[in-house]
């Protein structure tokens, strides 16, 4: 098949969150199953990476003549290449910070358009585009271009955030605001949507794990969107696939990051590496329960229960290490932890993978108390490392995380369902007796690093829905 995979971040060349993870590395599997993949993205200031050039084209936005010029990327994979195209225009996307500028519809209306010329010149047999950024090729392509051929897929990330934009902004598309901007197309509450254009136009919608595509259809989850994302659901076009890990970055037994490498027979090399974090961060060196959160400090990921139930669990003999950038009313509420009890806390408001990868080796327990998740990495990541989630049903979390105190078996995390402060200091004690019996405990370590959460399985999901469609 012929797969054109569009994004507005991939990993490595561009990141704010788990969006660039996918667009890494499920493009890739594409690649290695045999397909032809072209990836295309915003070719933002912080892309490092030297491009070759490939085309250049003049774009008409609002009587301006803007050029845009497309440059590439090659990846060796497995000796086949993976071409990532890149829309460079030093006019829209040469600044500081890749997102929340004054102009962001226009922005992305120019990358969609250019992004839209090099789909039809690549001639696809599946467009699959991802939240908010690319939703309006769906239309373009269908409704401008005429290409009927190709099937769209639509991927909502995150439901939080969806493009919506002042009406007016509709006229950088080149669309008719009589016929498009109207509640049964694009208009959505007085506004211009740009993901209600990717719902409406997609062949297929779909969302990152089973729960979150049947949350999304809620007033809690849909941010206004659940009627149409149930009108989708009914027309049996909305599906949930859950995203994987990329298992070679995240390799306990060959990372370069972490201070010692292990599996799940070496485990007790964790133990090493957790006297190297604590040295590194300047916590006491003694072998007690590590507690990690490693997420954006926002109020989505649970931070307000966090930081009410640490006060407590803090009472005991265990050490919280947290990593994360974002809001400062958090941070500030995570700096008086650290105050309250300097031997136990280390704050880490940075954006640093080394780090990152060095917590989850060392750590015993993961929080993930999130309000909503529409599908998680870090319980993945926390699996891979022998480190035992404790996560919120919710999303992703729901479909990946079985609760161990109910199901000894087959259970890898401790879980809770009601977002309260004292539920969750009740599942972390929970979880902290379990750890006091060090045989059952590393059982279970040892159990959950040998589960799959590889690209592998979600990448034949997907193809198996292309062909479907
Ligand atoms: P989201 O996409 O909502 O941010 P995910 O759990 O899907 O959340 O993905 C977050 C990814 O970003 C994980 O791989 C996590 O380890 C990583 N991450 C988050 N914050 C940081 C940070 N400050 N430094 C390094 N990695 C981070």
């Amino acid at each position: 098949m012929k797969i054109v995979f569009v994004s507005g971040e991939v990993a490595p060349y561009s990141k704010t969150g788990g969006l660039a993870d996918v667009a890494g590395s499920l493009p890739k599997e594409f690649l290695k199953m045999g397909h032809e993949v072209l990836v295309i993205t915003p070719k933002y200031r912080e892309v490092r990476q030297s491009l070759e050039y490939v085309n250049d084209y003049s774009i008409e936005m609002c009587n301006k003549n803007i050029s845009a010029i497309v440059k590439k990327h090659v990846q060796h994979i497995d000796e086949k290449e993976l071409n990532t195209y890149f829309v460079d225009s030093a006019y829209y996307f040469d600044r500081e910070g890749m997102y929340c500028h004054p102009d962001e519809a226009e922005r992305f209306a120019f990358f969609d358009k250019v992004a839209c010329k090099i789909i039809d010149e690549f001639n696809p047999d599946i467009i699959h585009l991802n939240d908010w950024q690319t939703g309006p090729i769906a239309v373009l392509m269908r409704d401008v271009y005429k290409n009927y051929s190709a099937k769209i897929i639509y991927t909502i990330h995150n439901m939080e955030y969806n493009g919506k934009f002042e009406a007016e902004n509709i006229k950088y598309f080149g669309l008719d605001p009589n016929y498009y901007l109207t509640p049964q197309k694009l208009e959505f509450f007085g506004e211009f949507s740009f993901s209600k254009a990717g719902i409406l136009y997609a062949d297929i919608v779909t969302t990152v794990s089973h729960t979150y595509a049947q949350e999304i259809q809620t007033p809690e989850y849909g941010f206004g969107y659940e009627g149409l994302l149930k009108f989708k659901k009914d027309q049996n076009k909305l599906f949930g696939i859950i995203n994987g890990i990329d298992y070679e970055r995240h390799n306990p037994e060959t990372s370069k990051l972490i201070f010692k490498n292990y599996n799940a027979d070496t485990i007790e090399n964790k133990k090493y590496n957790k006297t190297r974090l604590q040295e590194q961060l300047g916590l006491p060196i003694k072998d007690v329960p590590m507690i990690a959160i490693i997420s954006r400090v926002v109020n989505h990921k649970g931070f307000d229960i966090l930081i009410e139930s640490m006060k407590e669990i803090l009472d005991q003999d265990i050490q919280f290490v947290q990593l994360g950038i974002g809001d400062t009313h958090y941070l500030n509420r995570l700096y008086l932890l650290r105050e309250r009890h300097p031997n136990k806390v280390s704050i880490n408001d940075i954006f640093d993978s080394e780090l990152a990868e060095r917590i989850y080796a060392a750590s015993d327990i993961f929080l993930m108390p999130s309000l909503f998740e529409p599908c998680g990495l870090s319980q993945l990541i926390s699996f891979r490392y022998g480190t035992i989630p404790i996560a919120r049903k919710t999303g992703g979390l729901n479909d990946t995380v079985i609760g161990y105190l109910g199901n000894k078996e087959r259970g890898n995390g401790f879980t809770f369902f009601n977002s309260r402060s004292e539920d969750l200091t009740e599942v972390t004690n929970l979880a902290l007796d379990t750890y006091k019996n060090k045989e059952e405990w590393t059982a279970l370590a040892k159990r959950v690093m040998g589960l799959d959460f590889s690209w592998k399985k979600s990448a034949e999901e997907y193809i198996k829905l292309y062909r479907k469609i």
